[in-house]
């Protein structure tokens, strides 16, 4: 009986001793985070001195290399992983102006591997496209655009964002506009699909001689473009902002014979090796188990991927950081990956669940940040059956003032696609995202030409880091390896059927032009 009563009491000092233990690393990873944060330094690094990381490109690969050499700085192992190959392009300078019959600079840059204008830039007449009958209407016409700048996007009624209606309009006219612009809308989608050329508008305007092409694909925002790429061989696409694009499309279309002048500079730098980072913390127990801290380093090149997924990798870098310094010794290894091509098919993390199934097999859990600058506000169970145990453990180690924004869903449905912790859920490996408040994100910021340092908001994501060090450490300390049993998945209401686990898919390692 005296023995059983000395056991428990050693038993309670040990967990006195781990509680008092967790507490002070905890308040260490929030005061390493809140004092001594390195946030604003790497933003200014990544976004303003880098620039946007089109997988690809030469950022992409600066990127790589400056990411290696701040975790090295930081005592912290880290090296580039190739996974692939890419089609290689570097953005050169954009001048878009028209000419006649008034001078106006535009707004508008070219799109990702667009090709060049000739060495002093194209000066040309533009052009939209008519009503079209039918595909055989539209071959007849086609001959005109030779020597033509081709205006291809819909001119946008307003480029007032809805909420700026919503707000100031009455009913009526706001009713009136949303009306007319849907009208507008199923007319442009026929005439479009009346062309019969589908996707390779771009290309058949090409070889019918066009000299470049001039779209607006608006973000239903003030001043925010979607960019994305060319799908062209030889001429240039430029993106123009709606204002000036409607300028250019109505002057075209009434008779006022528009004459831009676009310099567009690129270099095609044929097949490039592509790469993700990795940086590891090497676990001292158990070396063979992982906490994977996940966010994809490469965007889009409108702005300066600052959101997508600027903040994600901040996160992920300054959390590591705080472990390495608060807590260097983890019982797990901690890995932080940084995926060299998501926004292409979550090609980089992909590859990295096919090259190191040691890691899938050890997980004990990934955190992967990549819906914008916000703060935490909501963790899904992605479908594991035991995540409320695990994940309701680490989170209740998570100070109030943080925790307090997020919402969980346990045990929630497996995540498929969005970002790169679906490449290892296929797999049955516990990844779990980070999902963030969105901060007008889809309108803004994802994929624009606004996508830049000023929409970082630095508290929400110093919150994040500090969240996120927390989780990876509780989750490195955890006295159990994670269950991967899965639950039964809901019916989907509107098909009927039972919901289905993700299929593994394989990386595009050789991508071309997307
Ligand atoms: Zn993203």
């Amino acid at each position: 009986m005296k023995s059983i009563v000395k056991y428990l009491v050693a038993l309670l000092l040990v967990t006195q001793t781990a509680l008092a233990q967790q507490t002070e690393t905890v308040s260490k990873i929030v005061a390493e985070g809140t004092d001594n944060s390195q946030l604003e330094n790497l933003a200014h690094q990544l976004m303003d001195v880098i620039g946007p990381r089109l997988v690809g490109t030469p950022q992409m690969k600066a990127a790589n290399d400056w990411a290696v050499n701040t975790y090295k700085a930081w005592g912290i192992e880290a090296k580039n992983e190739a996974w692939g190959t890419w089609r290689g392009w570097e953005r050169g300078i954009t001048h878009i102006d028209l000419v006649a019959p008034r001078v106006v600079t535009l707004h508008g840059t070219q799109l990702a591997w667009s090709p060049p204008t000739p060495k002093n830039g194209t000066t040309a007449e533009t052009i939209v496209i008519p009503t079209i009958k039918d595909s055989t209407a539209f071959k007849n016409w086609l001959p005109n655009v030779k020597g033509k700048f081709v205006l291809v996007s819909m001119p946008e009624p307003t480029g007032r964002p809805d909420y700026n209606w919503k707000e100031f309009a009455t009913e009526a006219s706001f009713e009136k506009m949303k009306k007319l612009r849907e009208e507008q809308t199923a007319l442009w989608d026929k005439n479009m699909n009346n062309t019969g050329t589908g996707r390779d508008l771009n290309k058949v305007l090409e070889k019918a001689g066009a000299v470049g092409i001039v779209q607006s694909r608006w973000s239903k925002a003030f001043g925010a473009n979607k960019i994305f790429s060319a799908n062209t061989d030889k001429i240039p696409v430029v993106d123009v902002s709606l204002e000036d694009y409607g300028l250019l499309y109505r002057m075209t279309e009434k008779g006022d014979k528009p004459v831009i002048k676009v310099l567009a500079q690129s270099k095609d730098l044929g097949v490039v090796p592509t790469f993700n980072t990795i940086a590891t913390i090497p676990g001292k127990e158990l070396p063979n188990e992982y906490i994977v801290l996940s966010a994809h380093f490469d965007s889009w090149d409108g702005g300066t991927g600052a959101t997508d997924n600027g903040t994600g990798t901040l996160t992920m870098m300054e959390a590591a950081r705080i472990l390495k310094k608060v807590y260097p010794n983890p019982k797990r290894t901690i890995i932080i990956g940084h995926w060299g091509s998501e926004e292409q098919g979550l090609n980089g993390s992909r590859a990295f669940v096919e090259d190191h199934p040691e890691v899938v097999k050890g997980l004990q859990a990934l955190f992967n940040q990549d819906n914008g600058t916000g703060r935490v506000v909501n963790i899904s169970g992605q479908g594991f059956l035991h995540a409320y145990d695990y994940l309701g453990r680490w989170l209740a180690a998570v100070p109030e003032d943080i925790s307090k924004h997020i919402e969980t869903n346990f045990p929630g449905t497996p995540g498929g696609g969005g970002s790169d912790y679906a490449s290892f859920v296929a797999v049955g490996a516990p990844a779990f995202s980070l999902s963030s408040l969105n901060w007008s994100y889809g309108t803004y910021t994802w994929h624009t030409n606004l996508d830049t340092y000023d929409k970082i908001v630095f508290d929400d994501v110093r919150s994040n880091a500090i969240l996120t060090a927390i989780l990876a450490y509780m989750a490195s300390e955890d006295p159990e390896k994670t269950s991967r049993e899965k639950s039964v998945l809901p019916i989907n209401k509107r098909t009927g059927k039972q919901a289905t686990w993700p299929e593994p898919r394989s990386p595009n390692r050789k991508g071309g032009q997307q």
